[in-house]
């Protein structure tokens, strides 16, 4: 898939597209997880390859998923909900 660009959050180059159905074609990071999903392959490769986010929301975004890692355990339930809402448009999936 060499026509498919690197990560826009973690800048892994490694990035896979499979076919769900022949309707449903999806891009997705095999080092992070993201992913995304359109209808056709083509929607799908231009959607991933014009993903792109200013620098300071990546950095904001990997500094809070290392913050969730890191402190798991320890965070109340409050807490954790309100950073798992926060980073859902950047876990979830698109063009469903
Ligand atoms: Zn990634």
């Amino acid at each position: 898939m060499s026509e498919l660009k690197a990560c826009p959050f973690c800048g892994f180059t490694i990035v896979i597209g499979v076919f769900i159905t022949p309707y449903r074609f999806r891009c997705m990071c095999s080092k992070c997880g993201s992913i995304i999903t359109k209808d056709t392959k083509e929607n799908a490769i231009e959607a991933w390859n014009t993903r792109t986010y200013p620098p300071e929301v990546l950095e904001l975004v990997r500094v809070c998923k290392n913050f969730r890692e890191s402190y798991c355990d320890s965070l109340n339930l409050a807490a954790r909900r309100n950073i798992d809402e926060a980073l859902k448009p950047f876990e979830r999936e698109e063009g469903e």
